[in-house]
């Protein structure tokens, strides 16, 4: 396993590249950012769409939200822009009391928002299964979020939808996500995390019809014509810098946890669901890197911290099961510690971590996987 030479990610992180200089091309993106796009030319870019889609309906765009420091941020700027836009907010699977009182906080901004109580019979179905299939226990809050916001755009005829960063700018991914930055079906379906898992794989399980999934699917592309559904990633037209965001949201009343959340060093991110920090451990398990990595990551691309820094980081977050987001999911979810831990060894990377002789992967006293030696970042 390689890891970059600018940042800590390693490269078994699904479609990230490197080139010759063994630098992953999320570095590269960030150098591009900092270097040569105009971002002036981009700003103007966008205030021209905005300015195509103002007083279209009774609200000026659509922004899916979460409560949290993006979606706080994304809401401020476009209340700056004197934009009226409708916030629909996709209840995640098990909300936490200060992720509850961040979507009050923007709310109390000065907008209308939805909040979507979705089916919680069906909802707990699919996350059940798509636990078992690719284990991700956020795959139906990833897809919902994407297709309910589109699905009400539709309904109150909004054609614009404003979203947050784009993953793959800011994260890397292949070249061809990377000068998208708009979002809709295909991108949906190439890039938006659902790990080969459609929503029409999910028919008949447990009885589950294609009428009980319709918010799940994306709208047909009839309506989206119709409508003229355009979905934006604000990160495409203004430079994304997750610390000034948070410092932006943070004036407007966005709270952050006392201390760091589970699996990572920073206390300002997925803090709204606690299951958000099992899908990071997965990753884990997966790939063997975790959110510290990530966030590292991020820190060190935006120069916030050193390559070293990030390397001890990464050594002391990375990889500690997250135990109350477990204990939380196991009393959402109904199964045992048993059928869970199964689970999660069925999706253990045998190439990264050491098994005994019995086939068992090692655990260390306090539950940390351990990795082959090759493996671990230097
Ligand atoms: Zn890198």
């Amino acid at each position: 396993m390689r890891f970059c030479a600018k940042c800590v990610m390693p490269d078994t992180k699904p479609d990230l590249h490197f080139d010759e200089e063994g630098v992953c091309d999320a570095c590269r993106s960030q150098e591009a950012k900092n270097e040569k796009i105009n971002w002036a030319k981009r700003k103007k870019e966008f205030l021209s769409i905005v300015d195509r889609h103002r007083k279209n309906s009774d609200y000026d765009c659509i922004v899916g939200v979460s409560g949290g420091k993006d979606s706080t941020f994304i809401v401020i700027r476009m209340l700056e822009l004197g934009l009226n836009p409708l916030c629909i907010c996709f209840e995640p699977t098990i909300p936490t009391s200060v992720g509850r009182k961040n979507l009050e906080n923007l709310n109390g901004l000065g907008v209308d928002l939805i909040h979507i109580k979705r089916n919680p019979i069906i909802y707990k179905k699919l996350a059940k299964e798509a636990v078992q299939r690719v284990g991700d226990p956020e795959w139906q809050n990833h897809l919902g979020i994407f297709t309910v916001v589109p699905h009400f755009a539709i309904k109150f005829n909004i054609p614009l939808i404003v979203w947050g960063e784009s993953p793959q700018i800011e994260y890397g991914g292949p070249a061809a996500s990377k000068t998208r930055h708009v979002l809709d079906r295909q991108w949906l379906e190439e890039f938006g995390g659902l790990l080969g898992n459609r929503i029409s794989d999910m028919i008949g399980v447990d009885g589950i019809t294609k009428r009980d999934l319709s918010l799940y699917y994306y709208p047909r592309q009839e309506d989206i014509k119709r409508v003229g559904v355009t979905g934006l990633f604000l990160g495409y037209y203004f430079k994304w810098d997750l610390r000034e965001i948070l410092k932006t949201s943070s004036e407007y009343g966005f709270s952050t946890t006392v201390r760091p959340v589970e699996t990572t060093y920073e206390n300002f991110e997925n803090l709204d669901c606690y299951s958000n920090h099992l899908h990071d451990y997965f990753k884990y398990l997966k790939y063997g890197f975790g959110r510290a990595t990530d966030n590292a990551c991020l820190d060190i691309r935006l120069g916030y911290i050193s390559r070293e820094e990030g390397v001890r980081l990464v050594h002391k977050y990375d990889g500690i099961p997250p135990k109350k987001a477990i204990r939380e999911y196991l009393r959402y979810i109904g199964f045992t510690r048993g059928e869970l831990q199964d689970i999660m060894d069925s999706f253990t990377n045998k190439k990264i971590f050491i098994r005994n002789d019995t086939g068992k992967f090692q655990k260390d006293i306090d539950g940390s996987l351990i990795r082959k030696e090759e493996y671990v970042v230097r």
